[in-house]
């Protein structure tokens, strides 16, 4: 088990150091800005859908190093899924860092999973769906539904 958290630090510290698409993105179908005030974690997030697909999403901004991790997971984890499978993905990775029963519909996390530590660090749980949240946001707009937020 110790390892196993070990191995968990390690890849949270390395897409920390090294953020996977975090860029700007030029004329984006959908943009939101995240903040998290109980950090001082502040993101932006940009995608591309092409046929109800996300065809791309990057991120910039100043995070924490779960804020930034998470954020980079999601973007790997989130291109070239449908926005259904993108919300399903949302739901379920929210479900198992907030929950302590399974989530009913058993949607696999992959590489998402060593982010599930932080259901101990209640504070932490923003920081690690603050990407998420703020992904759902851009996705809200693009669809054209300004009530939000
Ligand atoms: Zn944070």
């Amino acid at each position: 088990m110790e390892n196993l958290r070990e191995l968990y630090q390690q890849v949270i510290l390395d897409h920390n150091k090294n953020p996977r698409n975090f860029r700007k993105m030029e004329h984006p179908d959908g943009f939101a800005h995240g903040n998290n005030p109980l950090c001082g974690d502040q993101i932006d997030i940009y995608l591309k859908l092409k046929d109800g697909v996300v065809e791309d999403v990057s991120f910039d901004g100043n995070g924490c190093a779960i804020c930034t991790s998470s954020a980079s997971m999601m973007t790997v984890a989130l291109k070239g899924k449908t926005e259904a499978e993108a919300k399903a993905l949302f739901d379920s990775f929210h479900h198992a860092l907030t929950e302590d029963t399974a989530y009913p519909d058993d949607i696999p996390l992959g590489k998402l999973e060593v982010l599930k530590g932080v259901k101990d660090y209640p504070v932490r749980v923003k920081c690690a769906t603050l990407a998420w949240h703020t992904f759902d946001a851009a996705l809200r707009k693009f669809q054209g539904d300004i009530s939000t937020e």
